[in-house]
C-alpha cells in the first residue's frame, strides 16, 4: 500500500531501527517506547489488522509470535507483554498488522 508508513519501512523506503528480519516479516524498535524494550513485529505484506485477517493468514499470524519469541530469547528476556491493537476504537493507528513486544516496564498500554 503507498501511503502506508510500514509498508514504507518494509520496502526500505522509510527507515526504521531493525533488529530482525526474515522472509516474512520484520521487526524493529518502537519510536515512542512503552517500556525498556519496545519492539514491533510487522509481517512483510500489508494486512490492515487482525479484523481484516483472511483464512490463509493464519500462518502467517502464528509466524509473528514465532519471530517475537524469537526476539525475546535472543534478548535474554523473562517476561514480556504481546499486544495487537485492533481498530480505532482498539487504540492502533497505524492501520498495518503489527504486533507489540513490551518488557519489562510498561507504562502505558501500547
Ligand atoms: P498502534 O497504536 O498499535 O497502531 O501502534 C503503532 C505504534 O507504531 C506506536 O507505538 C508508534 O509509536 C509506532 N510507530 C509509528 N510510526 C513509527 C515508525 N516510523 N517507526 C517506529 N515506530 C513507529
Ligand atoms: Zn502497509
Amino acid at each position: 500500500m503507498k501511503d502506508c508508513p510500514f509498508c514504507q519501512i518494509v520496502k526500505g523506503e522509510k527507515p526504521a531501527d531493525f533488529i530482525y528480519q526474515d522472509e516474512k516479516a520484520v521487526a524493529f524498535n518502537d519510536l515512542n517506547p512503552q517500556g525498556k524494550i519496545h519492539i514491533l513485529i510487522v509481517p512483510r505484506k500489508h494486512l490492515s489488522s487482525i479484523q481484516e485477517m483472511e483464512e490463509e493468514d493464519r500462518l502467517l499470524v502464528g509466524h509473528l509470535f514465532w519471530a517475537a519469541k524469537k526476539i525475546a530469547q535472543e534478548k535474554g528476556l523473562s517476561g514480556y507483554r504481546l499486544i495487537f491493537n485492533v481498530g480505532e476504537e482498539g487504540g492502533q493507528k497505524v492501520p498495518h498488522l503489527h504486533l507489540h513486544l513490551v518488557s519489562p516496564e510498561v507504562k502505558h498500554l501500547p
